[in-house]
C-alpha cells in the first residue's frame, strides 16, 4: 500500500499492517492531528519503507515514550514510534493513498474523548461539500 503527505513530497510503502489498526482518542493524538482522533496502523520495520522525501521528515518527542513524525513542508502527521522500539512504526493511515489491507481493530483512550467528537449518527451526511 502506498501513502504520502499532503504536499506529496514524502512517500512511503507498507507491505502489511500487523498486528492491529487502532483509533487513538488520547489528547496528544487529537492535538497532533487537529482531529477528533488518530488512526494508526502498526507496521513491522521489515514491512515498511520510505520511498521519497525522507529528508523532509521532522520529529517531535511528544513524551518520554514516543516520538511523532511529520512533513516539515506541509505539516501532515505521518507516524509515531515508541522510543527503543525501532523495529516497528505506527503509521497515520489517513495518509494512505489506497485502502488498507485490514479494517480498524479497536479504539483506545476512549475515556479522553471529548463530547463533541462522539459521532452523532443523526447529523446530515453529504458526499462532498
Ligand atoms: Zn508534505
Ligand atoms: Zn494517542
Amino acid at each position: 500500500m502506498l501513502g504520502s503527505c499532503l504536499c506529496g513530497q514524502i512517500k512511503y510503502e507498507v507491505a502489511c499492517f500487523h498486528p492491529e489498526i487502532t483509533n487513538c482518542h488520547c489528547g496528544m493524538c487529537r492535538k497532533f492531528h487537529g482531529a477528533a482522533f488518530a488512526t494508526y496502523g502498526k507496521v513491522q520495520s521489515r514491512d515498511f519503507r520510505w520511498l521519497e522525501g525522507q529528508t523532509l521528515l521532522g520529529t517531535y518527542q511528544s513524551s518520554t515514550a514516543a516520538e511523532r513524525g511529520f512533513c516539515t513542508c506541509c505539516g501532515s502527521s505521518l507516524y509515531y514510534q515508541f522510543v527503543g522500539q525501532e523495529d516497528q512504526i505506527s503509521i497515520a493511515i489517513g495518509t494512505l493513498d489506497e485502502e488498507p489491507s485490514r479494517s480498524v481493530d479497536n479504539s483506545i483512550f476512549c475515556s479522553s474523548r471529548p463530547l463533541w467528537s462522539i459521532c452523532n449518527k443523526d447529523i446530515p451526511e453529504h458526499p462532498e461539500w
